[in-house]
């Protein structure tokens, strides 16, 4: 049973995949009814729900004359698509969460969205004011307009980013496998569901292998990606099989299914959480052994003296790569001078910065604060 791991819960995040809610003819109006059926019982129980949905492609390809799978249509089709289907795809969410007296409200979002700290803050005050009168957001990735600079690119790394945003307490990916399988089920047939992981290690890693559904875009290496984000955030997920009827409502009835993340036991504070997998990297800073060794295992500042390069154009509140000098990312960090500034003061004690631009916003190039090692 695991109603122990979910006793905390009071906010979730529900990633429903395309593979769940249609197949290749379109939109599965009955499965997003029985979804809705469930999501109604969990806001009885008092959890605040939040969809991210997928299937606005899918909803939307048969008006443009595709059969099969959309997943190698140039983007441009895909975005036409989508912008046909998202309409769709919140109408039946709409009809199916209004039968139970349910609002759904429809959030498109861009990864732009996110990365600029005040958006980000602004979205979310957007979706704590929907939570708190009650109704239920619906997000989806704003398909119609993003370019492959702002994309998710996938539902499963929104849900992670999304579940950050709101800080839910659980993630369930809802997808059309069981959970995640020590090797691929449909090629050996001894493969073992793994019930639960207490530690993203690369051994897990290797067992999503690449293999790819054919209805979304995400298979279970995206999964992975968006469970490893959300439990290091502090977010238990949880990958079941969306396909079964109520198998959202069986998760928190406490049974074992699909495999369960457990949460990080030292969880990265938000906004470090945000740094790393929201925020994009607008350069990267090379740094000498020394400098290296003080960031990555003394938890120092970066100064400008253990700069020896720096690479690309950024403003200052910008995030940047730190990286070794073989050029080997080892973190992320939130710049206090822009890339203008940096060149003039790389190499240089902290006691220059001053006499050097005439003004100085800190001793440090990038604060602890704003720093997170990548593992
Ligand atoms: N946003 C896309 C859609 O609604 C799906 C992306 C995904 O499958 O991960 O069709």
């Amino acid at each position: 049973m695991r109603t122990i791991l979910l006793a905390h819960v009071k906010r979730v995040v529900i990633k429903i995949g395309s593979g769940v809610i249609s197949d290749h003819s379109g939109l599965d109006l009955d499965r997003i009814a029985t979804l809705c059926e469930d999501v109604h019982a969990l806001r009885q129980r008092g959890y605040e729900v939040i969809l991210v949905s997928s299937a606005a492609v899918a909803a939307g390809k048969a008006d443009l004359g595709i059969k099969g799978s959309a997943r190698n249509l140039p983007l441009p089709i895909k975005q036409a698509a989508a912008a046909i289907g998202q309409s769709r795809l919140m109408r039946a969410y709409k009809d199916a969460l209004r039968k139970h007296g349910l609002t759904a409200a429809q959030v498109l979002l861009t990864r732009d969205d996110l990365a600029n700290r005040r958006r980000y803050l602004n979205a979310r005050n957007t979706l704590m004011t929907l939570l708190e009168y009650g109704v239920v957001p619906v997000i989806n990735e704003n398909d119609t307009v993003v370019i492959d600079e702002i994309r998710f690119g996938d539902n499963d790394n929104l849900s992670a980013m999304t579940t950050n945003l709101v800080e839910a307490q659980l993630l369930v990916i809802l997808s059309d496998v069981d959970g995640l399988y020590d090797s691929d089920p449909r090629h050996n047939t001894e493969a073992r569901l793994i019930s639960e992981v207490e530690r993203i290690t690369p051994e897990i890693e290797a067992m999503a292998g690449l293999e790819e559904t054919l209805l979304g875009t995400g298979g279970m290496t995206t999964k992975l990606k968006a469970a490893k984000r959300a439990t290091l955030f502090g977010a238990g997920t949880a990958i079941i099989n969306g396909l079964t009827p109520h198998n959202l409502l069986y998760l928190f009835d406490g049974h074992e299914l699909g495999t369960y993340f457990l949460p990080a036991r030292d969880p990265m504070a938000a906004r470090k959480h945000w740094i790393a997998f929201t925020k994009k990297p607008k350069g990267k800073l090379i740094l000498d052994d020394g400098a290296h060794n003080a960031v990555a295992e003394r938890g120092k500042s970066l100064l400008p003296s253990g700069i020896r390069q720096l690479d690309g154009t950024f403003e200052r509140g910008d995030a940047v790569r730190l990286c070794d000098l073989n050029g080997k990312e080892f973190a992320k960090g939130v710049t206090n001078y822009n890339s203008a500034e940096l060149i003039r003061i790389i190499g240089k004690n902290t006691r220059e910065i001053l006499q050097i631009l005439g003004y100085q916003y800190g001793d440090e190039v990038v604060h602890r604060d704003n720093l997170v090692i990548s593992n």
